[in-house]
């Protein structure tokens, strides 16, 4: 079940809410914590206008929550409320208090014996659960993980546990999204979300996100994991690509962002999870070759790989940046009107970049922040570089390619390009997708020069991965 955290002030708010949101929801969670002040016919009024199962959950501040009253206040709050017709009530492990418990169950209402870790992962997570569960109840976990090694543990003990059904293990922060977003992979009965920009705890995603992109409520235990590797990664557009394709097509898999802070560990929860391929980005594009059972020949040319998948049982590296870069040129590389090329930087993207010119017989001239880069990257390919002061004495260029980090949010206010002198008959490239419209495309705009935003190469890449992850083609748009 998909949870939404009501966060209203008031009951009128966390109405409108549950309205906006309730089609994609089976499950609510009312945050009396949230609310400026307690008025128990209001929540009356509420419970009658919400057609799901709703969870009485008032928060105390050390378990994530907003209360910082008196202990005594708070219980005889979720004392009262019990009179209501929730279907569930969040009581928290420590609280010893009979009389709470038998009135609920006299009511038929179930309890959710809830424990909070804001700071870690418990090392007795497994025990923890246990304990909770003995108590005949739903036992929920929210904990902090700070490594992916915290990920693989939730998941490990999820695993483990996954003959107790009434249980809600989750991972709060950017690490634990992938706990989240494959709750039922491993078992949870429920993963909580928030409505935009009302995050109830760190980490919840909007139902629309839970339910629209990753369609979590339709995971199920043999649903192919596909992902994405990355830090930071919670930017990344690369869901979008691949979860409407998985949907459209009717296949039973997911694509999720996995925040890394360590390959190996990340290799090892792909053991865990049996994922079946991955993308990678920054800064993981050569750190994952020592792991590569086969490369591809672009890969060895460039030492970087931005495509992992399964296969005959080993994992495969293909670099998709390469070729998804010479989508939107080919025409013009075949037909030579491209001879002459300026790449501006020199990190990993640049490397397919210049080699993927280079491969058409270009003259390629590399400058970078960085000089030293710019003359490693130029000995490497065959190139040519020149030190950023002198970007305005190069000339006679048929394309810019724009491949640093500038431009990207929140470096919106960097043109890598300034110095060079536009002639308006170049094509002005740029990796940068997010925002589209650069200073650097804006400068080449004005010059009158063709442009090319970042966003072409994503989608081209993002369809050459599609394609080596699920051997399907990626499937056209529907017409509307
Ligand atoms: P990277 O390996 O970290 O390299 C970053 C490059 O940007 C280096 O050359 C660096 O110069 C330069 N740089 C960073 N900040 C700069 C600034 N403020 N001014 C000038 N130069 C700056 O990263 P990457 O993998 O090459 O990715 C670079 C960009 O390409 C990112 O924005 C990424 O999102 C984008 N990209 C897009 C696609 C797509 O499909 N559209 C695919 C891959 C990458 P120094 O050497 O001096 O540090």
């Amino acid at each position: 079940m998909l949870c939404l955290s009501l966060t209203g002030s008031n009951c009128e708010i966390s109405l409108s809410q549950y309205e906006k949101h309730k089609e994609v929801i089976q499950l609510v969670e009312l945050r009396i914590d949230y609310l400026d002040s307690i008025h128990v016919d209001e929540i009356n009024n509420l419970l009658k206008s919400i057609s799901l199962p709703v969870i009485a959950t008032y928060r105390r501040k050390r378990d994530g929550g907003l209360y910082e009253g008196p202990e005594k206040a708070r219980l005889q709050v979720l004392k009262d409320m019990l009179d209501l017709d929730f279907t569930y009530v969040d009581i928290e492990d420590d609280i010893k208090r009979l009389d709470l418990e038998d009135k609920a169950r006299g009511r038929s209402i179930k309890i959710i014996r809830s424990l909070h870790d804001m700071e870690k992962v418990p090392k007795d997570l497994f025990l923890r659960i246990m304990k909770l569960h003995k108590k005949g109840d739903i036992a929920k976990i929210a904990v902090m993980p700070r490594s992916l090694e915290d990920v693989m543990m939730i998941f490990k003990v999820n695993k483990e546990l996954k003959d107790i059904p009434d249980k809600v293990i989750i991972g709060m922060g950017e690490f634990g999204i992938p706990t989240r977003i494959l709750y039922k992979k491993t078992g949870s009965l429920f993963t909580f979300c928030s409505p935009e920009g009302e995050e109830a705890a760190s980490g919840h995603l909007t139902p629309e996100i839970m339910h629209d992109l990753y369609h979590a409520d339709r995971v199920n235990e043999n649903t192919k994991v596909f992902g994405i590797i990355g830090n930071p990664v919670m930017h990344t557009s690369s869901p979008k690509i691949h979860n409407p394709a998985f949907y459209q097509l009717g296949l039973n898999s997911v694509y999720v962002p996995f925040l890394v802070d360590d390959v190996r560990a990340f290799f090892q929860l792909a053991d865990l999870l049996s994922i079946q391929g991955f993308s990678v980005t920054v800064p993981f594009k050569q750190q994952v070759l020592p792991y590569l059972g086969k490369i591809s020949r672009e890969v060895k040319l460039i030492g970087s790989c931005n495509t992992v998948f399964q296969s005959n049982r080993v994992w495969k590296g293909v670099n998709t940046d390469f070729y998804g870069f010479l989508k939107p040129i080919q025409e013009e590389l075949d037909s030579q009107r491209i001879r002459t090329a300026l790449v501006l930087g020199a990190g990993g993207a640049a490397r397919s970049i210049v080699w993927a010119l280079r491969n058409y017989y270009c003259r390629v001239v590399i400058v970078n922040r960085t000089a030293e880069k710019a003359k490693n990257l130029a000995g490497m390919t065959g190139s040519s570089w020149r030190p950023v002061e002198e970007l305005g004495s190069i000339h006679d260029i048929d394309i810019v390619v724009q491949t640093t980090s500038g431009g990207m949010s929140p470096y919106e206010d960097v043109d890598p390009s300034l110095g060079y002198e536009f002639t308006g008959k170049e094509i002005a490239y740029d990796l940068v997708y997010k925002p589209k419209n650069t200073r650097f495309l804006t400068r080449a705009e004005k010059a009158g020069c063709r442009q090319i935003c970042g966003m072409d190469m994503l989608i081209a890449q993002g369809v050459l991965q599609f394609e080596s992850f699920t051997g399907f083609l990626y499937p056209q748009k529907k017409e509307s």
